[in-house]
C-alpha cells in the first residue's frame, strides 16, 4: 500500500472533525480604554470592524490582563504565564546594550512553543520585551517574522522617524523615533504607522495562508503621542475636545486595519480555521490619551478594575457561538494557552501555563469557570488585587487593610464591604499569600528606575 493510501483516511478524518490546526491572530491595542469600543458601549467612536469580532464570536465582559502597564502585561500574554513568576514586573527601559533588560531567556514564548508543531509566527507592531537585539529581538524568541519597533511606544508620522538604527536610540524618548525594523533591517519610513502595520498584517495573512500561523498584531495605537492622520481626524468633527478627537481618530485607524485583516481571512476562506482575539494591553490612562474606562474605577497602572480589565472579544466562525457574551473572568494568558492546546504543542512540566484553553468554556461544553481566581501584584507599590468569584480584595499599599468589593453589583468598586464580610476577606487574603509565595522579585530596574540603573552601570 502506498503512503498516500495510508495517509488518506487521516486527511479525510481531519476534514470531517475539523482537527486541522487552527491559526490564531491576536490583535492587541495599547492603552485602549475599556469603554472605547462599540461592543462595550462606546458611542462617539464607531468601531464596526472590532465590534464584528464580538458579533461573530464572544464578548468577554471580564477579560483581564496580567498587569496594568504595557511591558509586564505583554510578558504575561507572550508566555501565557503570570510575569510576576519570572521577575518581569516593571516596564523595561529602552536599553539596547543590556541583555537582561527584558524577557528572561528562562521563559518560552508562545511562538517558541508553537514552532515544533509547525507554526509560522509573526509579530507586527510593538514588542516592548527587550531592545537588546542579539538576545531579545522577537526572532530570537521564536518568531519567524517581525515588522515593528522594539520599545514601548512610537511616533506615528514617517517624517518624525529620524533615527535609522534601533540600537542608536538612547533611552525611551529617542526610541520613539527609530525607523521600523523589518526582521533585523531598518526600513525607510513609509506612512502613518498604524496603516503601515495594517498593510503588513494583510500581507502576512496572504503569505502564510497555506500553513498554520500565529500572528500577534500589536498596534501601538492609541498610546501617546496623540497623532492622527487627517484622513481619520476628518471622521470626528463632532468631537470638540481636541485630545478625544485625536484619540478617536487613532482608534478609528486601528478599526480600519482590523477590517482589512478580517476581509483578507474571508477572501482566502480562512475564517473557520482562524481564531481572532481582540484586547487592550492595559486600561486607558484617561488623562493622558482621553480614553475612558467607565463604568470601571481607575486607570492604567491601577489595581482597580480600570487598570487591568480590558475590552476583550474572540471569534472562531463555526466553533464559537456568534453574538454571545461570557461573564466569567478570562485572561490574556488564556489566548496563548488556547492555541498551544489546539496545536498540540508541548509545555514544559516545570513551567506550566497559567492560561487555559478557553474554547470549551466559551462554546458551553465546560460549564465550570476557566479561573477560580484572578491575581495582580505590583511589587514596587506593594499593591495586590485578588478576584475570586465576583468578589475582589484590593490592597492599595503595603500594610493597608484589604478592601472588599462585590463586582456583581458594584462594578465601579464604590462600596467597600470588608467590615461586613471579614471571613471572606480572610479567604481571599489566604489565596493571595499562597500565590505570592510562588513569585520572585523583579529582575531588572524599570523605566522609573532609569537613574539608579545608570548609576549602577557606572560602578
Ligand atoms: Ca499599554
Amino acid at each position: 500500500m502506498k503512503l498516500f493510501h495510508l495517509l488518506c483516511p487521516f486527511f479525510f478524518l481531519s476534514l470531517v472533525y475539523g482537527t486541522e490546526k487552527p491559526n490564531m491572530i491576536v490583535i492587541m491595542c495599547d492603552d485602549l480604554g475599556y469603554a472605547d469600543v462599540g461592543f462595550n458601549g462606546c458611542k462617539d467612536i464607531p468601531t464596526p470592524h472590532i465590534d464584528s469580532i464580538a458579533e461573530n464570536g464572544v464578548r468577554c465582559t471580564s477579560g483581564y490582563v496580567a498587569y496594568s502597564v504595557c511591558g509586564p502585561s505583554r510578558a504575561g500574554f507572550i508566555t501565557a504565564r503570570y510575569p510576576q513568576r519570572f521577575g518581569f514586573e516593571r516596564n523595561p527601559q529602552y536599553q539596547p546594550n543590556d541583555p537582561d533588560m527584558g524577557l528572561t531567556r528562562d521563559e518560552k514564548t508562545i511562538a517558541e512553543l508553537l514552532r515544533p508543531v509547525g507554526y509560522h509566527s509573526g509579530i507586527i507592531g510593538k514588542w516592548h520585551l527587550g531592545a537588546h537585539i542579539p538576545t531579545s529581538h522577537p526572532m530570537k524568541r521564536g518568531f519567524d517574522e517581525f515588522y515593528g519597533h522594539l520599545g514601548g511606544g512610537h511616533t506615528y508620522f514617517p517624517e518624525k522617524l529620524t533615527i535609522e538604527r534601533s540600537q542608536d536610540a538612547k533611552g525611551e524618548s529617542e526610541s520613539y523615533r527609530t525607523w521600523l525594523l523589518k526582521n533585523y533591517e531598518p526600513v525607510p519610513p513609509r506612512k502613518y504607522i498604524t496603516d503601515d502595520f495594517s498593510d503588513e498584517a494583510v500581507a502576512f495573512v496572504t503569505r502564510n495562508r497555506d500553513w498554520p500561523f500565529f500572528l500577534f498584531l500589536s498596534y501601538n495605537a492609541p498610546h501617546t503621542p496623540l497623532e492622527a492622520a487627517d484622513k481619520y481626524l476628518g471622521r470626528f468633527p463632532q468631537i470638540k475636545d481636541k485630545k478625544r478627537q485625536t484619540y478617536a481618530a487613532m482608534v478609528s485607524a486601528v478599526d480600519d486595519g482590523v477590517g482589512r485583516v478580517l476581509a483578507e481571512l474571508k477572501k482566502y476562506g480562512l475564517e473557520e480555521n482562524t481564531i481572532v482575539a481582540f484586547l487592550s494591553d492595559n486600561g486607558g490612562p484617561t488623562t493622558k490619551n482621553a480614553s475612558t474606562n467607565a463604568p470601571l474605577r481607575g486607570n492604567k497602572g491601577d489595581a482597580w478594575e480600570g487598570g487591568f480589565r480590558v475590552p476583550f472579544a474572540i471569534q472562531w466562525r463555526g466553533k464559537l457561538p456568534a453574538g454571545s457574551s461570557y461573564e466569567n473572568p478570562v485572561s490574556a494568558l488564556d489566548l496563548g494557552a488556547t492555541i498551544v492546546a489546539l496545536a498540540g504543542a508541548a509545555v514544559s512540566k516545570d513551567k506550566p501555563l497559567d492560561g487555559v484553553n478557553l474554547i470549551p468554556f466559551l462554546n458551553g461544553e465546560n460549564k465550570s469557570k476557566p479561573h477560580d481566581t484572578i491575581y495582580l501584584r505590583q511589587f514596587d507599590r506593594n499593591r495586590f488585587a485578588v478576584r475570586n468569584g465576583n468578589e475582589k480584595i484590593i490592597i492599595p499599599w503595603k500594610g493597608a487593610a484589604p478592601q472588599l468589593y462585590d463586582l456583581s453589583n458594584d462594578i465601579g468598586e464604590q462600596k467597600d464591604i470588608a467590615k461586613e464580610k471579614p471571613m471572606r476577606v480572610q479567604e481571599l487574603d489566604v489565596l493571595r499569600k499562597k500565590w505570592n509565595d510562588n513569585l520572585m522579585e523583579p529582575t531588572f530596574l524599570g523605566l522609573i528606575h532609569t537613574a539608579a540603573w545608570a548609576k549602577r552601570k557606572r560602578k
